[in-house]
């Protein structure tokens, strides 16, 4: 996928959700069909080959991509959420965010320790959010896990948010 058409279809948002932030708004990434089609077939190619069982989508812009993915892969989906809103039992751990503190879960039987995973969110800005939803990945004891982003913000460092070992791709970098 180019580039320069992801950056160009991008919406920055200045000030959102609070002053000070600049929000990077991957929906006109998803409504531009070049852009969506384009970044599937990007994943693909990275992720083909690696014998992903399970993607996890992480709440609730990684569920898109995260979707269309494990489908053309032929992996299933794991949702992993906000509190309350999965329905069987859960497993859960709580991070530090940009703005404020947060909670994420998923079903316990969601992943096992045959399966290897794939972890997926739009933007990796501390990468709290990521390496809490990898620590819960981890409990399952799954064999393998790989994190990707479609955007990574540089200067935030997020990828020190993983061991060393975890492979993380980015489609963008800003
Ligand atoms: P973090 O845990 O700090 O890596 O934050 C990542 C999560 O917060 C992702 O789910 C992003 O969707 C969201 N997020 C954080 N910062 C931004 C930003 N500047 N623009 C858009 N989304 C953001």
């Amino acid at each position: 996928m180019n580039k320069e058409t992801l950056k160009k279809n991008l919406r920055e948002i200045p000030d959102f959700p609070k002053p000070g932030i600049l929000f990077y708004d991957v929906t006109t990434l998803f409504k531009n069909p070049e852009c969506l089609q384009g970044m599937i077939d990007e994943l693909y190619e990275i992720y083909k080959d690696k014998g992903i069982t399970k993607v996890v989508g992480i709440e609730s812009r990684g569920f898109i991509l995260g979707g269309a993915l494990a489908a053309r892969l032929g992996a299933g989906f794991v949702m992993a959420r906000k509190p309350g809103k999965l329905p069987a039992e859960t497993i859960e751990e709580t991070y530090d965010k940009e703005y404020g503190t947060d909670t994420i879960q998923i079903h316990k039987d969601a992943i096992g320790k045959d399966d290897v995973v794939l972890l997926h969110d739009d933007l990796l800005a501390t990468g709290g959010t990521m390496a809490a939803t990898y620590r819960l990945v981890e409990r399952c004891g799954a064999k393998q896990a790989f994190v990707n982003f479609v955007i990574e913000l540089k200067g935030l460092d997020g990828r020190k948010a993983f061991p060393e070992n975890v492979e993380v791709t980015t489609l963008l970098q800003l």
